[in-house]
This record gives structure tokens, sequence and C-alpha cells, in this order.
């Protein structure tokens, strides 16, 4: 088996150097743990950005997924096949929406957002040919393509990848007046993040979204809430706007849809506003498939059937509980909801990747964001026990 030297020295030879992973070299996971080439084990705390809300190689995905890949993988949408039909009855039902499209990233399916809002602003709202605007929030993180950078508040996601995309206005995340005042004839959506999670799980101030709600359905502006990292679970309730009692025009999901195995995404909303895209106007090659399809469908169950939701509800709030009452001369402060939270240090303590790399010396593999924050998400399905355990060596880190 090659070694965490060898693959490090082909990764950095072979490979763009688009990110700056932690060194630690995986081959194995199930559940909540990983284990890297050396065979040391790790609690997996960040689950790949929540994609992994079931647990690593959940035994209910792999057996769908191998038994589908032997059966049928790829049709395209050219020609129909009996997975998809299932997972849109399936989602729709589970959320409440009247209509799915299905992605694969998570960045196609806000593309896909993106092109439905602004179609249904010509066709239904009447906004003038070429004017559409949709408003987004400072500090959001909605994915990497051209167009969605172009929004980005964070300069080293656009330097470098102009000309930028026009339409887009940004505003102060949780500013209700910010977003009166950009709201004009032009405004076709809000796009949003209910919590934003690449920001450092930041939760907007309470009765922002169901404001801002209010104010699109008085302006005519359809709420686009982004929940791929937020949603399926990870905060304790389905979808994060659920918190505020809302109900958005438009919900894009991805990550956790698959449980980590495949790369599913998808837009859910109304017939009203999906049913803008004719024949022919948008797709994708792999959209849709077959495997995607059953995978996702697996997924939704066990988020269900295990009741991943209320587990994180509960297991959230006993961690954060947990956490506070660490007496460290590092941390700021704490916020969190479900089993999603941020620990966000203070300026003088030196950011908060030596933390992490500490935390991987003790068998927990997390991820600083921005700076100053630690990252805590593991998958769902973690024990009490397993949160006992990993709390011993958060607080060991944190008041070293
Ligand atoms: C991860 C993420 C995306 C992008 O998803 P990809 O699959 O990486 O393209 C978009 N929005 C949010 C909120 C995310 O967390």
């Amino acid at each position: 088996m090659a070694t965490t030297q060898e693959c490090i020295a082909l990764e950095n030879q072979f490979g763009a150097h688009n990110y700056k992973p932690l060194d630690v070299v995986l081959t194995k996971g199930a559940g909540i743990w990983v284990e890297d080439v050396e065979g040391k084990k790790y609690m997996d705390f960040l689950a790949a950005y929540s994609a992994v809300n079931q647990g690593h190689c959940h035994p209910r995905l792999v057996k769908v997924m191998q038994e589908q890949a032997a059966r049928l993988a790829l049709t395209s949408r050219a020609f129909r096949n009996d997975q998809l039909p299932f997972l849109a009855k399936e989602l729709c039902e589970l959320t409440g929406y009247e209509t799915m499209l299905p992605m694969n990233s998570g960045a196609e399916a806000v593309e896909t957002a993106i092109k439905a809002v602004r179609k249904w602003g010509y066709t239904v709202k009447g906004v003038e040919a070429d004017n559409a605007e949709i408003i987004v929030c400072d500090g959001n993180f909605h994915g990497r393509t051209t167009t969605i950078i172009s929004f980005s508040s964070e300069d080293q996601y656009k330097e470098g990848f102009g000309p930028l995309t026009p339409g887009f206005r940004i505003i102060p995340c949780g500013n209700i007046d910010a977003l009166k005042k950009a709201i004009n004839k032009n405004t076709v959506g809000f796009l949003v993040e209910p919590i934003q999670g690449e920001s450092g799980v930041v939760i907007p101030p309470e009765g922002f979204l169901k404001e801002a709600a209010e104010i699109c359905k008085l302006n005519n502006v359809l709420l686009v809430a982004d929940e791929i990292q937020s949603g399926l679970g990870r905060t304790g309730t389905l979808f994060a706007f659920e918190h505020e009692n809302i109900r958005p025009d438009m919900v894009i999901i991805g990550k956790a849809l698959s449980g980590g195995m495949y790369p599913v995404s998808a837009v859910i909303s109304s017939k009203e506003v999906l049913g803008v895209f004719n024949p022919g106007d948008h797709g994708s090659t792999y959209g849709g498939n077959p495997i995607a399809c059953a995978v996702a469908r697996e997924a939704l169950k066990v988020i269900i059937d295990e009741k991943l939701i209320e587990r994180s509800a509960e297991l959230g709030k006993y961690l954060l509980n947990k956490l506070r009452n660490i007496d460290s001369p590092h941390v700021d402060f704490y916020r969190g909801k479900g089993l999603w939270i941020g620990i966000v240090l203070k300026k003088e303590s030196g950011g908060a990747r030596r933390f992490c790399e500490a935390l991987q010396e003790k068998g927990i593999l997390a991820k600083e964001t921005h700076e100053n924050v630690i990252r805590i998400a593991p998958p769902l399905v973690i024990t009490k026990a397993e949160i006992d355990t990993a709390l011993e060596k958060i607080e060991a880190v944190l008041t070293q």
C-alpha cells in the first residue's frame, strides 16, 4: 500500500494545487470513522462538508449503488429511466414541493436555480430582457462556476477569473433594510443560505428570514434557499429554513442527497417556477441518471428511517452545551444549530488551522474555515458516547 508521503508527493507533482488539505491520506471509511493509509483511525468531524450526513459507506447506500451500477448506470435524459420518476415523487412528497429538477454538483443546481429565476422574471413577472437582478448576501458560498463566483464577496474566489457575470446585488447578511433597498422592478430573486456554512456556520439574526420572505412575497421576488449544506437534517430540521417557519419558493439541495456516494443535486420548487423550462432549455448528461436517483432515494430513506434529523437536534444541543462549558482561553464564542457548530476563536489565538492540526493528532478531523472558525459537523449517525470521546479531545486542544 502507498504511504502518506508517497501519496502527498504524487498529488503535489501531478495534481493542480487548488486545495490545501490536511496531510492525512484516507483509504477507508465507515460511519463517522475514517482510516488513513498508515492504519490510524479518525473521527470525521467535517463529513465532506455535510455530504456524508448518513455516515461513510452506509451499507444500505453501498448496496443500492452496487445493484444499480450492475443493472443500469446511465441513459442520459434522451431516454427515460425507472429511477428518476420515483426520486421525483419521493422528494416532492418528503418536502412538500410540486416538482424537481435533478443535477449533479451543487454548483450546477445553483446555476439551474439562477436560470429558472431569471426566466421566470422575464416570462412571468415581465422584467425587461436581460435586466433581471438577483440579490445575494455578503459572505455567501454558492459554488465555484464563473457566474456563481461573480457574486461572491470573497476576493480570492474572483481574482483572475473575470470578466464576471452581471445581474447580482450583494447585501450585508441579515440586514433587512438593505434587502428592502436593493429590491427594484428588475429584482427576480433573493438567493440565500439560511445558515452560511463556508462562512463559518453563520446564523442570521432571528426573524431575518421570516421578514425577508414577507418582503419577497410583497414585491413578487422569488425566495431561493440554498440548502446544499444546511439541509437534509444537518441543523436538526429537514431544512434550516424551518427554524423560521418559512417556505421558500425554491430550494436547492445536494451534498447529503446522496450520502456522499455520488454527486447528486436538485432544485425543488413549484410548477409555476420550474415550469419555465421547456424541452431543450436546460439539461445535463448525468443529471437524473439511474445510479444517482437510486442512491438519492435510499439516502433520503436512511435520513428518515434512522431518525437522523431528530438525532441532529438532540445531540447537537448536547454537544453545544458541553462545548460552552469548556473554559478555554482561545474561544471567543460558539454558535450552531443541530450537529453544526462553529467554534469562533479569538483573533490573538493564531488562527484555527493549528487547532485543526492538533485535533488531527488526537484523532479528530475538522477543518478551519475563514481563519478563525473551527467547523464541527460530524456525520449525523454519531452516538452520544462518540461525542463524549470527541469532547475530551476537543477540550484538551482548546485548553492547551
Ligand atoms: C458546497 C456548497 C455548494 C456547491 O456545491 P458543489 O457540489 O461543491 O458544487 C453550494 N452552496 C452551498 C451552500 C454549499 O455548501
